[in-house]
């Protein structure tokens, strides 16, 4: 490997970093400074990401890879051991001295790391814990750490990420195990999903523990998450939508990130040629929040997707395209329907559902207070009844679709 300075190291190991979309830094807890020992927060530049809390909070982070040499071949990464790339290895030393530099400038709040595995896993993974042990223990660093994991690992190192972490999160890589067979041979999935389980467990129990015990240590405290990436393999909207329910329900994930495909270059001959559009993966994220915050079941959100191919519609969001296939659920009557079928109305969202909830409490509402509510009021009509409003022949409107439905022209935006 050539001498590269940290600037070439970071140019190269920023890039290599960003087919990672798992950045995201929900659920934090923010760390005191009660010693005073603390340092610490935000703005854009090399290598840094920007990630959104549920609450909106934006906050950034430097987002890079310890290295992106890699023994593994895995199909679908360009740091695959055969991928003819520039390859740079920073020192856990060079990443501690970048992640302070950037945090006491304010240009981010935290640090996501992630790397290739060089030697082996158990190597690899010394080096990552290292630098967040370096970073909280030496320079009592208090910014949000996300690790990535490496599920091979022996388990007490992979514990260890999680003592000095606020988040970990190991990629479960595709949606299933044959995809995963052929496109990362030499990942198992069992071990994925025993390193999935070994972190839920100590979770919970440090969880439990620090509930007793002010004294007890954290782990990890804004849980793990995952990354599947959609459209390397031949998995269906429906599979990966059954695969992130399971997920959530056995791991107890805090997020599970989708990740569309992107053709790299010297790509392997077993990959497609094309990337999936990127509203697949817009509509994977929308039946995602539909099953986490809107109450869907996994078997609804797939119900919504097409029967033959088990694709869900581009041209409209899972929850209208649901909508629309079970229009005997509709119309709702906002005036008096419960929470949970409001949050069915295609084009009300939960705020707006808040709203409407507690507006009713003191009046009966008009079409023109739930227009105020939304974006389009046109999309929402058919499907709701109001003190002024009532639809006719819901069931049977041939014209509905293209009638809810939003222009082309603004979905060229992620074709
Ligand atoms: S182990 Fe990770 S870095 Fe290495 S080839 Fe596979 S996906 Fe890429």
């Amino acid at each position: 490997m050539a001498q590269l300075d940290t600037r070439q190291k970071l140019e190269i190991l920023a890039d290599a970093a960003k087919y990672d979309a798992s950045c995201a830094s929900s659920g934090s807890v923010k760390r005191t400074s009660r010693d005073g020992k603390g340092i610490g927060s935000t703005d854009g530049g090399m290598g840094i990401c920007h990630a959104y809390a549920p609450d909106g909070r934006c906050i950034s982070l430097l987002k890079i890879l310890l290295t992106n040499s890699c023994i593994f071949d895995c199909h679908y990464c360009i740091n695959r051991k055969s991928s003819n790339v520039r390859r740079a290895r920073f020192t856990t030393d060079e990443v501690v001295q970048l992640t302070l530099a950037f945090y006491r400038r304010n240009y981010i709040e935290g640090l996501f790391l992630s790397s290739g595995i060089i030697r082996s896993s158990d190597y690899t993974m010394e080096r990552i814990v290292e630098v967040a042990r370096s970073l909280r223990e030496d320079h009592h660093f208090r910014g949000y750490i996300h690790l990535k994991t490496i599920p091979d690992a022996d388990p007490a190192l992979v514990h260890q990420a999680g003592l000095h972490a606020d988040r970990i999160s190991i990629n479960v890589e595709l949606p299933t195990v044959a995809g995963l067979k052929r496109l990362a041979p030499e990942k198992s999935a069992g071990r994925i999903e025993g390193a999935m389980t070994g972190m839920k467990t100590a979770i919970l129990d440090t969880a439990d523990a620090r509930k007793r015990y002010k004294s007890a240590p954290r782990f990890a405290p804004a849980g793990q998450s995952t990354q599947m990436i959609v459209g390397a393999d031949a998995a269906t909207d429906g599979d990966i939508v059954r695969k992130a329910s399971a997920l959530y329900d056995r791991f107890g994930l805090r997020r599970v990130y989708y990740s569309a495909f992107s053709p790299i270059p010297d790509a392997s001959a077993v990959l497609p040629l094309q990337r999936p559009p990127l509203m697949r993966e817009h509509r994977l994220y929308q039946s995602d929040w539909l099953m986490r915050f809107y109450g869907y079941t996994p078997g609804e959100v797939v119900a919504a997707a097409d029967d033959a191919t088990g694709m869900l519609p581009l041209d409209i969001d899972p929850k209208l395209a649901w909508a629309l296939k079970f229009r005997g659920s509709f119309p709702v009557d906002v005036n008096r329907a419960p929470r949970e079928l409001l949050l069915r109305v295609p084009g009300l969202g939960t705020k707006a559902v808040g709203a409407i909830l507690a507006a009713r409490r003191w009046r009966r509402l008009h079409l023109a207070d739930i227009a105020r509510l939304t974006v389009s009021i046109a999309k929402l009509r058919p499907f709701l009844i109001a003190a002024d409003w009532r639809p006719t022949g819901l069931a049977d409107r041939l014209d509905l679709r293209p009638l809810v439905a939003p222009r082309a022209k603004q979905l060229e935006l992620f074709a």
